[in-house]
């Protein structure tokens, strides 16, 4: 049995979970794709902390096509796209991640994706780019009220829109410069919310 690298054992602490010996071809990944996992995993985890911040009152409590006949209360997903634009590795995280989140397979209810519950999406971190960047345009309405506002959500916006389309590339870092900048104008969008107590 080979020993887990540093590299490997620094991605577990992202991750929040111990990747089990069984896993194989996560215990002997190539170092390119572990660093740009790693990379990717730090970025996705500021992200959903940000997402959780802007979205997640808002979905439970003010969406009007949030609605008790759906009994959706943590967010909404339609779609289909933790597959997108991945590699194999990320899809055994996925899985890893999903059931330390408790998921079990095939118990998605008004959705397509089998990663979807009654409490929203099982992934967080290892979230497709597809996944991690979409983003509802309805959070972002309390926000425009002020050109200052509404300048940073489209920023925002625009970043999120390069990260959706970005791709887990060893040769391109690109997905990683998008969300560099998602979590940049994305922090200011917390800050705001914080000051402006207008989601309170
Ligand atoms: S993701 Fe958008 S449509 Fe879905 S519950 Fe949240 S605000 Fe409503
Ligand atoms: S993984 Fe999550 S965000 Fe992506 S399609 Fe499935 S439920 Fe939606």
């Amino acid at each position: 049995m080979s020993e887990k690298s540093s590299g490997l054992l620094a991605l577990e602490k992202i991750a929040g979970f111990v990747i089990p010996y069984s896993e194989e071809k996560l215990i002997s990944m190539k170092p390119d794709n572990l660093e740009l996992i790693s990379n990717y995993a730090a970025r996705t985890k500021q992200l959903d902390a940000i997402l959780s911040i802007l979205t997640k009152e808002f979905c439970a409590t003010q969406c009007d096509w949030n609605s008790d006949e759906k009994g959706m209360y943590c967010g909404c997903c339609e779609a289909k796209f933790y597959d997108t634009s991945m590699i194999d590795e990320l899809l055994i995280l996925q899985r890893l991640e999903a059931r330390n989140n408790g998921w079990e397979k095939g118990f998605a209810k008004g959705s397509e994706c089998d990663y979807f519950s009654e409490e929203g999406c099982k992934l967080r971190i290892f979230k497709s780019p597809t996944c991690i960047g979409y983003v509802c345009k309805r959070i972002f309405k309390p926000f425009t009220s002020t050109p200052e506002g509404k300048n940073l959500v489209d920023n925002f916006y625009y970043s999120m829109m390069d990260v959706f389309a970005g791709r887990i590339d060893v040769r391109r870092a690109q997905v990683l410069k998008s969300l560099d900048k998602a979590i940049a104008y994305g922090s200011k969008l917390v800050i705001m919310k914080n000051t402006s107590g207008f989601l309170t």
